[in-house]
Parts: structure tokens; sequence; C-alpha cells
């Protein structure tokens, strides 16, 4: 089995095996990193890298997993930004025992 040489920030190089990384890509910009977990200091390594080192990696055998940025981010907005009294108000808002009921009526009266 291959052993691929990686970098933690903590530890330096350290030696992973293909099952213990993970390359991750994204679907909707072509982006790329890879993460493991670190088998010195055990923390969760992820660093970005160019489309030709994903290739590398996959077929050292080096899992792939695609993703995509979330539709929210090509969504228009037309409302003001939130404000500090906005966030206040939906903290009060949410102290009260019924506001999951609240909630509920305002989407069936919309229809959704
Ligand atoms: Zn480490």
């Amino acid at each position: 089995m291959p052993i691929i040489r990686a970098s933690c920030p903590t530890c330096g190089d350290v030696d992973v095996s293909p099952g213990q990384m993970k390359v991750m890509l994204c679907s909707s910009n072509g982006e790329a990193s890879y993460t493991f977990r670190c088998s010195d200091c055990h923390m969760v390594v992820a660093k970005q890298i160019e489309r030709r080192v994903v290739e590398v990696l996959v077929a050292a055998g080096v899992k792939i997993q695609f993703w995509r940025l979330p539709e929210e981010l090509s969504e228009v907005s037309n409302g003001p930004p939130i404000s500090y009294d906005d966030l206040l108000n939906f903290h009060f808002e949410l102290a009260n025992p019924g506001w999951l009921d609240q909630v509920r009526r305002l989407i069936d009266d919309r229809g959704e």
C-alpha cells in the first residue's frame, strides 16, 4: 500500500495511508482539498490542493467525495441586512414557548 507524505501544521511531515485520507472536490467551483487525522497529534488537517494533486491522490487509492456550494449563495436578497435589534428580537421570540407553532402558522399562511 502506498504511503503519502502529507504535512500537519503542528507536527510537520507525516506519513498517511490512502485509507486515512479523503479528497473533497467542490463540483460548483472545482476547488479541492484533502483531509486526514494526524496520527501524531490527532488533529484533523485540511489543505487546499491543485487539480493535478487530486489526480495523484485518487490514483494512489484515496477516496474522493464531491460536494456543492449551498444554493443559498446564488439567491438574490432584497431585504435590508439583519441588525443586532433583529437578532435580539429573534432571541426573545425563541424564549416564547409557542414559537414553533407561530412559525408553522406563518409557513401555512404562505401556502408552503
Ligand atoms: Zn499533527
